[in-house]
């Protein structure tokens, strides 16, 4: 009988430490600009590893089963030293922060961890951008609380409108309506800038384009159409599966007039297309669409996105194969040294020249030989 390899995965292999770096610079604040130029803005903060679906994209049950080791609640990042060490890339250039996971929503008492961030501010005393990516299906339960801790935005994960292709994809049996009522509580709650995500996958849930479409047009939510990517080394990733951005909108368009629409924002990771009117101009009650293309478009050019893991480490790219453990920094100083955090943010930033999705096919053939594995979206924060 064969025997059926299962990845195992241990978080430790990804972890560098201080060595690899000199902190001995002078301490800069403000903001901070990598090897190409590219500013600090966006934080990605991943809360949980643990998920209550099994998407094979991101999480297959093969890997992620009943005997996986998650992270002991020790390793995670308590709130106060989330907030602590936000602040320092507050004070680097982070203009938004994203809460995420593994299911963000599944971390007891998150609604503390908001009241916290919400206290941050730049530099000039503007407020930061806050807001979260969640599969939805606590969102229904959570929805005032999370408006009266500060959240005013949400990105709410839906792959299908189809029960039958959305349950076999989140592979917990997780009906459709439920993520459905999530996003009307979110709205009645008044969280007003709500988004949903959808990866598609060819010849998985590719034939759901349209009824998602028709579904979210008009309704105040913008539906992103996310191109699946090899991130990790277990969803079995291959380019075949891909459906480029560019079908998307060929596709939408065939029955929906769409207008292009400019970037709302530098370094803004979805291209924008409005539904348009007869007059053909973009009508805003009907609302828009957005392509995330990072496969076939990558636009690690503009990428101004740090990701900070479950238990603390920075990954300057989803694809790194290494993160910088600021947690042992956080855990061995006190907020009156502080400044040690900056200076390390600092330089790791500096010394940044990721641009994976760029070099994509050279880098895949590299890491094949040499057998290198990624971490997980769940744990890096997606
Ligand atoms: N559990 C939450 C959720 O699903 O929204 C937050 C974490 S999840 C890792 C963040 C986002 O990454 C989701 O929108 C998910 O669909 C997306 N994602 C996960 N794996 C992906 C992949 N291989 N390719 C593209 N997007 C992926
Ligand atoms: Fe969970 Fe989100 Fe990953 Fe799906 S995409 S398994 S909901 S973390
Ligand atoms: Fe940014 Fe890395 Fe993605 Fe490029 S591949 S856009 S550098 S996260």
């Amino acid at each position: 009988m064969l025997a059926r390899v299962i990845p195992l995965l241990d978080h430790r292999q990804f972890v560098e430490r201080q060595s690899a770096h000199s902190f001995a610079e002078p301490l800069v604040t403000g903001e901070v600009r990598d090897r190409l130029q590219r500013p600090l803005r966006d934080l990605r903060i991943s809360v949980t590893d643990r998920c209550n679906f099994r998407c094979a994209y991101c999480m297959p049950k093969e890997v992620f089963g009943s005997d996986y080791q998650y992270l002991p609640h020790s390793s995670l990042l308590s709130f106060e030293e989330i907030t602590r060490v936000a602040r320092q890339f507050v004070a680097l250039g982070v203009r938004k922060i994203r809460l995420t996971g593994g299911e963000p929503l599944l971390r007891k008492n998150l609604e503390e961890l908001l009241v916290q961030l919400t206290t941050l501010n730049t530099p000039d005393g503007d407020a930061i951008d806050l807001t979260m990516t969640t599969n939805g299906s606590l969102l229904a339960r959570k929805a005032v609380a999370l408006k009266a801790a500060g959240l005013n935005r949400v990105t709410v994960s839906l792959d299908a409108l189809d029960d039958r292709v959305f349950k076999r994809m989140n592979d917990v049996d997780f009906p459709v309506a439920k993520v459905l009522d999530g996003i009307e509580a979110a709205q009645a709650a008044g969280i007003t800038n709500i988004k949903v995500n959808m990866v598609v996958q060819r010849g998985v849930n590719d034939q759901q384009i349209m009824p998602m479409a028709r579904f979210f047009q008009g309704s105040g939510v913008a539906l992103r159409f996310i191109e699946f990517m090899d991130v990790g080394s277990t969803n079995g990733w291959n380019m075949d599966a891909v459906l480029p951005s560019e079908a998307v909108i060929r596709t939408i368009s065939e029955h929906m007039p769409l207008v292009r629409l400019q970037a709302s924002a530098a370094g803004e990771t979805a291209q924008r297309w409005g539904y348009a009117g007869p007059n053909g101009q973009h009508q805003p009650s009907l609302g828009e669409i957005g392509v995330i293309s990072s496969v076939t478009q990558a636009f690690c050019g503009d990428c101004n996105r740090a990701r900070l893991s479950t238990e603390g480490r920075l990954f300057t790219c989803l694809f790194a194969g290494q993160g910088f453990d600021l947690r042992h920094i956080l855990r061995g100083t006190t907020t009156a040294e502080d400044e040690q955090l900056t200076r390390v943010i600092n330089s790791v930033w500096r010394g940044r020249a990721d641009r994976y999705s760029q070099m994509r096919s050279s880098v895949r053939q590299q890491n094949n030989s040499t057998h290198q594995r990624r971490p997980e979206m769940s744990y890096i924060g997606g």
